[in-house]
C-alpha cells in the first residue's frame, strides 16, 4: 500500500458555536452564492459533453434561485457512457487495489480541504441546515475513508481452509459496469457512497444523480478527476426516470446500486430481472428504499429524552430522512404528559432559510410539498392535529411546512404506514409492551427503530423482536454513523446492504475460488495476485 493507513475514525462534526467556524461557514455561503446559476456537462469517457435539453436545480427555499443548468442526457448518451464504462473496466479492473485506494484517499483529502464549501452547496441546493450539511459532508468524507480500507482488508482475504496438495485462494474480483442511481436527500454521502464503493472494488460506474441534486453530483465528478481518477472510470448522466431506466435496461450493465424510493427500487429490481438481448450474466441489484420507522416509549423511560430524541428524529431536515422517526408510540400510561412535552418542544422549532442556519427548513420540491400538506388533510381525518398542519408562505415562496403532530392515530391508518417524507409525525397509544412491538412491526417497512425505556428486559426483547435494519436503544432513530452503524433495512426498505459496514463491499465484488495444485509449477504468483483485482 502506498499510503500507510491510520486506524479509521469518523469525522469530527464541526462546532458552529466555535464563532471561527461560523464565520467560515458565512464565507463558505458566500463564496458559493457567487457561483450559483453556472452550467455543468455531463462527464463521459472523461470528456465534457453538453446535451439539447437542460435542466436547472434551484433552492428549495427560494425557487427562483438557480443553483446549476444541467443537461438532460438522452438514449445516444446513456449508450455512450455505459460503453466508456465498459472500455475503462479494461484497464481499471486490473489497475492495482493500492492505486484505486489511494484515489479514494486522495478524493477525500480533497473534501476534508474544502469542507465548509460542500456544506454551503447542499445548503443550497437541498436546503440543509449547517449541522445537517456537515453531517452529509462528514459522512461522504467517512464513506471514502472507511471503503478504502474495507478494499485493502478484502484484498487480504481468502479461504480459511487449504486443501492438501494445493494452494486454494478465494479472491474478490470487481463484477463490471455499475449504475450508480441515488436520492436527493444525502445528494453528497449516498451518491459518492456508492460510487466510491463500486470503484474501489475494481468496477467502472455510470452514476445517474437526482435530478434535485445535480449539482453537488457534478462537482463531486469533477472533484475525483481532480483526485487522478482515469476518464471512463466514472461517468455521470443527469437526467430522471427516464435515464435512468435506460440503464438499468442495459445489457452491460452488471450492477445496479440504488438508493432511494419503493417504489422505483422495486420497479428497478424487476426491470434488472428481465433478461435484455446480448446480456450474459444475471444482474445484481443492491436496493436501500423507504421507511416507516418507529420510536416506542415505555412509562419507564426518562421522558424528557424521548421527547428530545423523538423530536430530533422526526423533525431533523424537515423529516426527510429514510431513518426519519414517523411514528412514536407511547405507553397509555405516560400518553397524555408525553404529547403535551413534545407539543412544546416541536413548537419551539423555527422555520426559515437554511443558509441563515434554521432548524426547520423546506421540504426538497413543490411536488413534496403538496404531497406533505395532502397527507396532513389526510391526518386530520385520521387522528388529532396538535399542532403544525399548515404551509408557511414566505416572501421567496419556499416549501415550508410548520412541524406537525398528529395523536391518537390508529395503528393501521394510512399515516401509521404510509412514508411521508416531510416533517409530520404520527403518535399512537400502546396498551403495554406487546401491544407497542406488535404495532412497532406492523409495517411492510423495517428500516430504523428505537426505544426508551428503563427496563433491561424491555432493551433485551427489542433486541430480538423488535425488527428493523438498524435499531437504536435509548436514543435517536437517524445519525448512522459510518463503521459504528453499518445502515440498510429490512423487509420493503431493502437489501439490507449494510452501508458503511464490513460486508458492503463484497456486493460490489464476485468471489473468485482459485486452486492450484502444487509442485507442478515454481510458486512466483504474489506479483501477480497484486496487480490484479482485488
Ligand atoms: P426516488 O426513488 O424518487 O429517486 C431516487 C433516484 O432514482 C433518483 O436519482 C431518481 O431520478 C431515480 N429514478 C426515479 N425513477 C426511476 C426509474 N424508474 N428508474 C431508474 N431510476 C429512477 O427517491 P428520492 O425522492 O430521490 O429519495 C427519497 C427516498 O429515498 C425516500 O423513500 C427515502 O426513504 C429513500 N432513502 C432511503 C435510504 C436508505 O438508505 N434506505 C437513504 C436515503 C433515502
Amino acid at each position: 500500500m502506498k499510503t500507510l493507513l491510520r486506524p479509521f475514525t469518523n469525522e469530527p462534526f464541526t462546532d458552529f458555536t466555535d464563532p471561527a467556524n461560523k464565520r467560515g461557514m458565512l464565507e463558505a455561503l458566500d463564496r458559493v452564492r457567487n457561483e450559483l446559476g453556472r452550467s455543468y456537462d455531463l462527464t463521459i469517457g472523461g470528456h465534457q459533453v453538453r446535451s439539447a435539453n437542460t435542466f436547472t436545480s434551484t433552492n428549495p427555499a427560494r425557487p427562483a434561485q438557480v443553483i446549476g443548468t444541467h443537461p438532460e442526457a438522452n438514449a445516444e448518451q446513456a449508450e455512450r457512457a455505459v460503453q466508456a464504462a465498459r472500455t475503462a473496466f479494461e484497464t481499471w479492473s486490473r489497475t492495482p487495489v493500492a492505486d484505486r485506494v489511494d484515489l479514494l484517499l486522495r478524493a477525500a483529502a480533497l473534501i476534508r480541504s474544502r469542507h465548509l464549501e460542500f456544506c454551503a452547496w447542499l445548503t443550497f441546493e437541498v436546503g440543509k441546515n449547517w449541522a445537517e450539511a456537515d453531517a452529509d459532508v462528514g459522512e461522504c468524507i467517512d464513506f471514502l475513508e472507511f471503503y478504502a480500507r474495507e478494499a485493502v482488508k478484502l484484498s487480504h482475504s481468502t479461504t480459511p481452509i487449504q486443501f492438501p496438495g494445493e494452494r486454494n485462494m478465494l479472491r474478490y474480483v470487481p463484477v463490471g459496469v455499475s449504475a450508480v442511481i441515488p436520492p436527493w436527500n444525502f445528494p453528497f454521502a449516498i451518491m459518492a457512497g456508492m460510487t466510491a464503493a463500486s470503484i474501489v472494488c475494481g468496477n467502472t460506474v455510470v452514476l445517474k444523480p437526482s435530478p434535485d441534486a445535480p449539482t453537488i453530483a457534478a462537482r463531486f465528478v469533477a472533484l475525483m478527476e481532480e483526485a487522478g481518477l482515469p476518464g471512463g472510470v466514472l461517468n455521470l448522466l443527469q437526467g430522471g426516470p427516464e435515464i435512468g431506466r435506460i440503464i438499468v435496461e442495459h445489457p452491460a450493465v452488471h450492477l445496479i446500486a440504488f438508493t432511494g424510493s419503493k417504489k422505483v427500487g422495486l420497479e428497478i429490481h424487476e426491470r434488472a430481472a428481465r433478461v435484455q438481448p446480448g446480456q450474459r450474466f444475471i444482474k445484481r441489484t443492491v436496493l436501500e428504499l423507504g421507511g416507516k420507522d418507529s420510536i416506542i416509549v415505555e412509562a419507564d423511560a426518562d421522558i424528557d429524552s424521548a421527547v428530545e430524541g423523538v423530536a430530533a428524529s422526526a423533525f431533523g431536515f424537515s423529516g426527510q430522512k429514510c431513518s426519519a422517526c414517523s411514528r412514536v408510540i407511547v405507553n397509555t400510561e405516560v400518553y397524555d404528559t408525553f404529547c403535551d412535552k413534545l407539543t412544546e418542544r416541536v413548537q419551539q422549532i423555527t422555520s426559515g432559510d437554511p443558509a441563515d442556519n434554521f432548524y426547520g427548513g423546506p421540504v426538497i420540491n413543490a411536488v413534496a410539498h403538496k404531497r406533505v400538506l395532502d397527507y396532513i388533510a389526510v391526518g386530520k381525518t385520521e387522528g388529532r392535529l396538535l399542532t403544525g398542519g399548515t404551509a408557511i408562505d414566505t416572501p421567496e415562496a419556499g416549501y415550508y411546512i410548520t412541524p406537525t403532530l398528529f395523536a391518537d392515530i390508529p395503528p393501521h391508518a394510512r399515516l401509521a404506514q404510509e412514508e411521508v417524507f416531510g416533517p409530520v409525525l404520527a403518535i399512537i397509544k400502546s396498551q403495554d409492551f406487546d401491544d407497542a412491538l406488535a404495532i412497532a412491526n406492523n409495517t411492510e417497512y423495517g428500516l430504523t427503530g428505537a426505544i426508551y425505556t428503563g427496563s433491561r428486559e424491555k432493551l433485551n426483547r427489542a433486541r430480538d423482536e423488535f425488527h428493523v435494519g438498524n435499531l437504536y436503544l435509548n436514543r435517536k432513530c437517524t445519525g448512522a454513523m459510518v463503521g459504528a452503524h453499518p445502515f440498510g433495512g429490512f423487509n420493503m426498505s431493502g437489501t439490507d446492504s449494510k452501508a458503511g459496514g464490513p460486508d458492503y463491499l463484497t456486493l460490489f465484488t464476485q468471489a473468485k475460488s482459485v486452486a492450484e495444485k502444487l509442485g507442478v509449477v515454481s510458486a512466483e504468483l504474489e506479483e501477480q495476485e497484486d496487480r490484479m483485482g482485488i
